[in-house]
Formats: C-alpha cells, sequence, structure tokens
C-alpha cells in the first residue's frame, strides 16, 4: 500500500490504471477510520480491481478553524487499517494541495444542498461538492463508495454525477452501527460517557418512527411527532431538526404511501452534533436485493 500526498502523483498513477482497464474503486473518507468506512473498503474489493481510499480533512466542512484543528487525524492508524483489507492506495493530500492559492472554481448542486443539512450549515455541500469532484478528477474512479448516514450528501453528489454526466457509479452502503444502534462516527470519541448513552436515543426513536411506519401508519406527521418526542425526553439531546422526505428530491412529505421516504435527524449532544437516518417504505416498494433506493 502506498501513501500519496501530491495530486500530480495520484494522476500519473490512475491515468495508467484506466489505460490498464483497471476499475478503481474509490472511498473518500476525512479519516479517523471506524468500521463504517471499513465495511466501504471491503465493498469497494470486492467489486473494484484496484482501492484507493482518500483522508482529505476539509477545512471548508468545519464552521470554525478550531473546529477543523480539533478533528481527530492519525493517518499511521488509518493505514494500519487500510492495509489488511487491501487497499492500493491512499490517497492524502493538504488543503494547500486540494485548493493551492488562486484556486476559485466551486460546484453547487442548487436546490438540494439548501435544505436540512444546508440550513444548518450553510455552504458545506458547496465546500462537499467541490472537494469531490476535484477527487474524482485525479482519482477516476469508475466506483465510488458512500455511506447512507450522510444520506443528504449521498443523494446531493449522485445528482451531481448525474447533472455532469460523469462516467462514475455512486454505491450507497447502508448505515453501520455500534451495539446500542448509534451510528458510527468519527466524532463520537467526542462524547463525554453520559452523551454517549444519551446519544443512543435517536437510533431508538428512528426505530419507533419505523416501527409505527411497519403498523401501518403512513401520516408523516404522526411519525414525526413520535419520534420528537422520544428525542425531547432525553435532557441531553438538544435536537436540531428532523424531517420526512422523499429519498430523491428530498422534498417534504405528508403522506408516505407508495413513498420511499428518508427521515433525517441532527442533534447535538453537549459540542458534539451527530447525524442520523432511516429508509422507510412498503414491501411492495423495495428492490429485489431488499435494499432501499436514496438518490
Ligand atoms: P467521513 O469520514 O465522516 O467524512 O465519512 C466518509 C464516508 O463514510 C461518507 O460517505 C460517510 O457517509 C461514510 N460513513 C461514515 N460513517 C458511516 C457509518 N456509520 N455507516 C456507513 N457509512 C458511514
Amino acid at each position: 500500500m502506498e501513501i500519496i500526498t501530491k495530486s500530480a502523483r495520484m494522476e500519473v498513477l490512475t491515468q495508467k490504471l484506466r489505460a490498464e482497464q483497471k476499475a478503481i474503486g474509490f472511498v473518500p473518507t476525512m479519516g479517523a477510520l471506524h468500521e463504517g468506512h471499513l465495511s466501504m473498503v471491503r465493498e469497494a474489493r470486492r467489486m473494484a480491481d484496484v482501492v484507493i481510499v482518500s483522508i482529505f480533512v476539509d477545512p471548508g466542512k468545519f464552521r470554525s478553524e478550531k473546529e477543523f484543528d480539533q478533528y481527530p487525524r492519525d493517518l499511521a492508524r488509518d493505514a494500519d487499517m487500510l492495509s489488511p483489507i487491501g487497499v492500493e492506495y491512499i490517497f492524502a493530500p493538504s488543503a494547500n494541495e486540494m485548493y493551492p492559492p488562486g484556486f476559485s472554481s466551486f460546484i453547487d448542486v442548487e436546490g438540494l444542498s439548501d435544505r436540512m443539512e444546508g440550513v444548518s450549515r450553510p455552504g458545506y455541500f458547496r465546500s462537499v461538492a467541490t472537494a469531490l469532484i476535484l477527487l474524482f478528477n485525479i482519482v477516476r474512479p469508475k466506483f465510488v463508495f458512500m455511506g447512507q448516514r450522510d444520506a443528504q450528501q449521498a443523494v446531493i453528489i449522485k445528482k451531481m454525477v448525474r447533472d455532469l454526466h460523469l462516467p462514475i457509479e455512486i454505491v450507497v452502503m447502508p448505515i453501520v452501527r455500534e451495539e446500542d444502534g448509534l451510528a458510527c462516527s468519527s466524532k463520537n470519541v467526542y462524547l463525554s460517557p453520559e452523551e454517549r448513552t444519551a446519544a443512543g436515543v435517536l437510533y431508538r426513536a428512528l426505530k419507533k418512527g419505523e416501527e409505527l411506519f411497519n403498523s401501518g401508519e403512513r401520516s408523516a406527521g404522526r411519525i414525526i411527532k413520535v419520534i420528537r418526542k422520544e428525542i425531547e425526553a432525553q435532557p441531553l439531546a438538544q435536537l436540531d431538526y428532523l424531517a420526512i422526505t422523499d429519498a430523491e428530491h428530498l422534498d417534504p412529505l405528508d403522506d408516505l404511501t407508495n413513498q420511499n421516504a428518508l427521515v433525517t435527524v441532527a442533534a447535538t449532544f453537549g459540542k458534539t452534533r451527530l447525524i442520523d437516518d432511516i429508509l422507510l417504505c412498503e414491501e411492495k416498494m423495495k428492490s429485489k436485493t431488499g435494499r432501499l433506493k436514496l438518490g
């Protein structure tokens, strides 16, 4: 496994791999790897000839310099986790390598980027989309693996790929969770023991909503009420937003009959903001693989 920090070196390699007809599987991450990332890497290993994982902590994705500086970084540990599962290359560019002085081109996926996470974090998806298109151009992947945990991000990037005719297949992988159901996240290490216990409420609440849906409830309003009640009963949780939308356009839904519905939640525990989501749809709407469709 080789760790590459320069885009010029990565580009030479990926051009060679493409010329050899190798299918590149690409997993973009911010490092501080956990089982959620590794499940995507394993799927990439299964589907592609060559696996490239990027580790890029993008300053544009943080609300302050302090938050950016504090983000956990440990390249040696990440490399130790990736090497045994057959990753060929880690691409770990600096911010300066990605955005050299004078960089001035940005991608904005309009509409989809202005809701939910986009309301709480203006400009966030512009940074995400810009960093990813840069990475796609450098890495030239056939398959890109993204997690359902960041459902809105996956929907936006799928739209960008369609709009711009990028020759890429986005593969959305299911959420990997810890034992109590909390979605794995690099940010979970920030939680105090009390906050960590409290954070389990997000998945419990989403599951309550799912149970209600499975028992026949189709009113988004009534499902939201039950989820909200559960979260608000946890004093350490500060709810940011809770939304039920369709899973492609992210438009709010009232009636969940014959819909692919996405329930998204964001909440803060102490200083740590966490997101989670769940997909709801009737049996007949599910694909043959049982996977629900996002984006
Ligand atoms: P991050 O390093 O947090 O920027 O995440 C990089 C990629 O890993 C994104 O596509 C995330 O959606 C995905 N990811 C992060 N956590 C999980 C998880 N618990 N389950 C599945 N995918 C995840």
